[in-house]
């Protein structure tokens, strides 16, 4: 019965052999697995939190999870992209109706000093 040789885990960028557990490359340093974002409950509220708070980094922080290969990281890093394009929505909104309430104001007293 044959074995089917696993090929030998090498470092991507000095060639030289690892183990399939190790991080690091223990000759260069190189790390060998980016660790993945973590898809705890927790980090999934602060990641929707931040992305309502701080529109442009939610986007940031939601390419991470985009990046990955399961299911799970991407529907996390679509759903902060929504939360962030929602909020700068919200943002839009907010202050078109504030420099019209403003706008209102100002109107009004020149209106106001124009009769007296
Ligand atoms: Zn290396």
């Amino acid at each position: 019965m044959d074995v089917i040789p696993v090929p030998a885990p090498v470092c991507p960028k000095c060639h030289q052999a690892v183990e399939s557990t190790d991080f690091f490359c223990r000759n260069c340093g190189t790390n060998l697995k980016a660790k993945p974002p973590d898809t705890a409950i927790g980090a999934q509220l602060m990641l929707y939190i931040g992305s309502a708070l701080l529109p442009p980094l939610g986007i940031i922080w939601a390419w991470r999870y985009l990046r990955q290969a399961d299911t799970k990281s991407k529907i996390i890093g679509l759903a902060a992209v929504i939360i962030t394009i929602i909020e700068l929505v919200v943002i839009a909104q907010i202050s078109v109706s504030l420099i019209n309430t403003v706008n209102e104001q100002v109107y009004k007293q020149t209106q106001n000093l124009l009769q007296y």
